[in-house]
């Protein structure tokens, strides 16, 4: 469906669509089974790699009959997929190049305590899915059966409406709340050209206190609700003090009990709670931007530079340690990067332009004269112009930047090569834009 022949070859983008599975009980623990057959074929995988020297890696052909013997004679293999044997041996040879060229740390044994337990099916036409109707469909899995699913997002290529393209394969995927199914698609690039969106431009600060804030007057804030409710966070709180104990009291050198098992489960069930609340709001807010706006400013933010701990090291402790701690945990809380990303990718396909610009001063430059002074910050969330002739303010800190992330987008788009200069173009009085 994707290339007919003599067809050129169009442009694709690929992308995941992660749809929760309903498997029953007994296909729950077939799949479950087939997951550590995964992951206990990775540690052979490992153990031969680690115990014989390098060289003696036999080639990717020789591994590949030893696991289809093994197949054969083996019970607890045999469960696993033909197919899904491969695609481990495909990956575990990936992760040694991932680790040989730099990117990755070096392959570990997958233990079953910290594994996310997952399975490949690497080929689409396995999978014969079919939509049973608005809400729910069905794949095949091999060796598991028929599986139902829900259609909480159009596939590409397999519904009137949906985008043209086609899957490619899934991967099967157990999270603390139950199985998923994540679809490989490939879809045919339609986005109008880059830019072509009408609508007007906007600034966006993302901040901690408010998530974030725009340069739009009529939608100055967006916010969301706390990702658990107080009553959760309660019991979040109660858990994570449980397994501390449990942990502290628990025998060396004995397996860990099952009591500390279900608390792990109790709390990695609320942190996947609070994880899918996020990005349903990151994926309605990215959709509600991108369709409204035309150009969006967005801060440069090194996340993970941001992130990493302020602790220092024994000879040069760092400051203000707790502080900073705290915050990490909250812009974590946001995941800002995944924000920008999918910001990036519904823009595009609208026609839209994220448009970055560099960090500094944005929070201290006075949006209507162009004064940069860290006093203008009277606090964290009051911003007010010390420049006597200009007098600006005072407003709220995030939407301050707001407008100055807006003025930035806008005359690094109008000039590709240049970044935005750090003095603001138009003057600004009170949020309306004037004339120099
Ligand atoms: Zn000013």
């Amino acid at each position: 469906m994707l290339y007919r022949m003599g067809e050129a070859k169009r442009p694709v983008t690929r992308r995941m669509v992660k749809l929760r599975m309903y498997p029953t009980p007994s296909q729950a623990s077939a799949l479950a089974d087939q997951g550590h057959a995964a992951r206990a074929l990775w540690n052979v995988l490992h153990e031969w790699y680690d115990f014989h020297a390098p060289s003696r890696w036999s080639s990717f052909k020789e591994a590949d009959e030893a696991i289809r013997q093994g197949r054969r004679e083996l019970a607890w293999l045999a469960v696993l997929p033909a197919q899904a044997c491969q695609q481990v041996l495909k990956q575990y040879a990936q992760a040694w190049q991932s680790h040989l060229g730099g990117s990755r740390g070096r392959p570990r044994y997958r233990a079953r305590s910290r594994t996310k337990l997952s399975v490949d099916v690497p080929q689409a036409s396995a999978l014969k899915t079919v939509r049973l109707n608005r809400k729910w469909g069905e794949v095949s899995l091999p060796l598991i059966g028929r599986v139902r699913f829900r259609y909480s997002r159009e596939l590409p290529g397999l519904d009137r409406g949906a985008p043209e393209g086609r899957t490619t394969g899934a991967r099967l995927v157990r999270e603390a709340d139950g199985w998923y199914l994540v679809f490989r698609c490939e879809c045919i690039r339609t986005s109008p050209a880059p830019g072509s969106h009408p609508g007007p431009a906007v600034g966006i600060d993302r901040g901690v206190a408010v998530p974030l804030a725009t340069s739009d007057r009529d939608h100055p804030y967006l916010r969301h609700g706390p990702w658990l409710q107080p009553k959760e966070a309660e019991r979040l709180l109660r858990l994570e003090r449980k397994v501390a104990r449990q942990r502290r009291s628990a025998p060396p050198g004995k397996p860990v009990s099952r009591r500390q098992q279900r608390t792990c489960r109790q709390i990695a069930a609320l942190h996947a709670r609070e994880k899918r609340r996020r990005s349903d709001w990151q994926h309605k807010i990215t959709t509600t931007l991108a369709d409204r706006y035309g150009l969006i400013g967005i801060e440069k933010l090194h996340v993970a530079a941001m992130t990493a701990s302020a602790r220092g090291s024994a000879v040069q402790p760092g400051r203000a340690v707790a502080q900073k701690s705290g915050l990490n945990l909250a812009i974590r809380r946001e995941g800002w990067g995944r924000l920008q990303e999918m910001l990036e990718y519904t823009s595009r396909e609208r026609g839209g332009l994220l448009v970055p610009v560099p960090a500094a001063n944005t929070s201290r430059r006075c949006s209507a004269c162009g004064h940069v002074d860290a006093r203008n910050r009277k606090s964290q969330a009051v911003f007010a112009c010390t420049n006597p002739e200009c007098g600006y303010g005072p407003v709220n800190a995030d939407v301050n930047s707001a407008y100055n992330i807006e003025t930035d987008a806008l005359h690094a788009a109008s000039r590709p090569n240049g970044s935005a200069s750090s003095a603001a173009l138009g003057s600004r009085v009170d949020g309306r834009r004037v004339p120099a």
